[in-house]
């Protein structure tokens, strides 16, 4: 790991300021997947703004739905008994990522932040164009079990590897950010990237621009589910995950939300099937239909050609659990 310059800030202000003076400055929260990349070469920041004094923790609830700050810790927001009771899909989504010892350092500005898991981004003998535009991508012909099948381009196929994001983005969340032009909101589905010609670039905060937290909006869904399929059930990122969020009147789907992960470089929602299913039978015919129009503009890349059926799968069974909860 190289040397680097270490300043701790108290105020989102002289945050937004510090990381403004230097672009090779980077922000630490948790340090979670920071640390990682700094010790394998991959990121090299001259210097480090240490956030955690900013007062972004708290977690506040009106009837317009609930801010969540963005230093507020994975774990906590989990633990939150209003996000249990009224936004369970989150808790649920949260509870699937990591390790309990992770979700005790990591904060919810500092999940969304979180690097692909590409092992070629990783290992810095391997060319990766989100590593370093132009030298290629090693998963297009490579080992791609794990990559994207949505919204790929010819330069990166990775996928964004949060839980907690798709969660964010069914619930139609809004990201609060505060820059060196002032303070701004953004639409969750905005916030992360598809990688086009820009692999190397993840999301579409501007210079300077420091997340200070996420709003999600009240809703009236009642029957709600996050499915998540890995490798491993102690600690994996998705093969692929659901997010599924319906409001039922009776046995019929009166609102429908819809993401996905570990299908794409982003939170992917499926707004063509959520639309489908609204004013439908919630029955096993509705979800089957449903789940093979979600897959239907997937592409594939031979590893990962499984995804296909995993991916209708898991549609189906998040619907058909949700629905099975009281
Ligand atoms: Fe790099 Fe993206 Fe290709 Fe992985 S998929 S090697 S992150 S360019």
């Amino acid at each position: 790991m190289i040397n680097f310059d270490y300043i701790r800030t108290s105020t989102a202000k002289a945050a937004v300021d510090a990381k403004n003076k230097n672009a090779s400055s980077q922000f630490i929260a948790g340090g979670t997947n920071l640390v990682d990349l700094m010790k394998r070469g991959v990121t090299a920041p001259e210097k480090i703004i240490d956030i955690n004094n900013l007062p972004l923790k708290k977690i506040t609830a009106d009837v317009k739905g609930i801010m969540i700050g963005a230093l507020a810790l994975n774990s906590d927001v989990a633990e939150n008994a209003i996000i249990k009771s009224k936004y369970p899909l989150l808790a649920a989504a949260l509870n699937a990522g990591a390790s309990a010892q992770l979700r005790n350092m990591a904060t919810v500005g500092g999940n969304m932040m979180q690097r692909t898991r590409c092992s070629y981004f990783y290992d810095i003998t391997m060319p990766c164009n989100k590593r370093e535009p132009g030298i290629g991508c090693g998963a297009l012909q490579g080992q791609n079990r794990m990559h994207a099948v949505f919204g790929t381009s010819e330069k990166c196929i990775a996928v964004h590897p949060s839980d907690m994001c798709v969660a964010l983005a069914a619930l139609d969340a809004t990201v609060h950010i505060s820059g060196p032009k002032g303070d701004r909101k953004i639409s969750f589905t905005d916030f992360h990237r598809l990688p086009g010609d820009t692999p190397e670039l993840d999301n579409n905060l501007q210079k300077g621009e420091l997340i200070t937290g996420v709003h999600i909006p009240s809703n009236a869904f009642n029957k709600t589910h996050y499915l998540k399929i890995r490798d491993r059930a102690s600690y994996a990122f998705a093969l692929v995950s659901v997010a599924a969020a319906l409001e039922l009147s009776g046995n019929t789907i009166n609102n429908a939300r819809l993401a996905m992960g570990g299908v794409a470089h982003k939170p992917w929602r499926l707004t063509a099937v959520e639309k489908f299913l609204v004013g439908k039978p919630a029955t096993k015919e509705t979800f089957a239909a449903a789940a093979a129009m979600a897959m239907d503009s997937a592409v594939t890349f031979g590893q990962n050609n499984f995804k296909i059926k995993m991916g209708k799968a898991a549609v189906s069974e998040a619907l058909q659990q949700a629905t099975q909860k009281i």
